[in-house]
């Protein structure tokens, strides 16, 4: 993060980021925030279980590559910084874990101060930019990971905002691509497959409120790991990917929560 950022904050409509930590009880959110989140609720009063399933899912596959060797992290879709963050989680493993984070909400940028507190042997850096634009991504991404080197590329709780018409299974081939081989991806990603009419009338009111959301299917999510070896136990709603990794796994009592999970290498 370099220079001086002039931030603003639009606070006239609900941004993705802002109702995710109004779930997570977070304060850095607006009352059009809160209000869409209510709204969200009352399709399914599990979307701050969600929440906090996609962090804990985060929290189980960091330590979960740390203990594979993984050295280095690029985490798109970060969200405002809420603790432990990935690089926390990382270095408690290896303290020299380096970590790039990037958002294109200026509400993260705002709060990324807290993402850049690194251990001193790691180092972590934050990027303003879009996952739709993986070139910038890519080359901010350099100036602190080395490329030759092992990356895993986490995608939490991102590519449902991300059309089909602006190509997220391509944006993630061309991501994967610059990475070499040892390489993973970890990823979460909501479903419409288990509640389909409360799915189509969330994704009607986000879309009414200028937010696109793209629920996939277990087949379509499962595409964004072609070319790659899945890890076991593959593709799982995410409170099932290695419960025994984490701290208890929130989730696992309120029937099966709307999302799948899985990591993959990179061959
Ligand atoms: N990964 C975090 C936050 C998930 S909320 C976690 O699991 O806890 C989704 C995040 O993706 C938000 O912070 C939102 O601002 C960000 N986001 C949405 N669309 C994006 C895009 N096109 N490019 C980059 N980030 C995006």
């Amino acid at each position: 993060m370099t220079g001086q950022h002039h931030i603003e904050i639009d606070t006239s409509k609900p941004h993705p980021a802002r109702m995710y930590d109004w779930y997570l009880g977070g304060k850095d959110n607006y009352p059009v925030d809160e209000e869409m989140g209510r709204q969200m609720l009352a399709l399914d009063p599990r979307v701050p279980v969600m929440a906090r399933v996609n962090r804990a899912f985060m929290h189980r596959a960091t330590r979960w590559l740390a203990g594979q060797g993984v050295r280095q992290f690029l985490d798109i879709g970060t969200g405002i910084p809420t603790e432990p963050n990935l690089h926390q989680v990382a270095q408690r493993v290896a303290p020299d874990a380096r970590v790039v984070y990037c958002d294109n909400d200026p509400i993260v940028l705002a709060h990324a101060a807290a993402l850049l507190r690194s251990t001193p042997q790691g180092m972590t850096e934050y990027l303003q930019a879009d996952v739709r634009d993986p070139a910038a991504i890519i080359d901010g991404a350099k100036k602190v990971l080395d490329l030759d080197r092992p990356v895993a590329l986490s995608l939490i709780a991102l590519l449902h905002f991300v059309s089909d018409t602006d190509g997220a299974h391509e944006l993630v081939n061309r991501l994967l691509a610059e990475l070499p081989s040892g390489s993973y991806l970890m990823m979460t990603h909501a479903t419409g497959d288990f509640t389909p009419e409360e799915s189509a009338a969330a994704t009607e009111k986000l879309k009414a409120a200028g937010i696109t959301l793209a629920l996939r299917s277990r087949t379509e999510f499962t595409h964004f790991f072609d070319g790659l070896e899945l890890v076991d136990p593959g593709v799982v709603v995410v409170p099932d990917w290695h419960p025994e990794l984490g701290e208890p796994v929130p989730g696992q009592d309120d029937g099966v929560i709307p999302g799948y999970g899985a990591v993959g290498r990179k061959p």
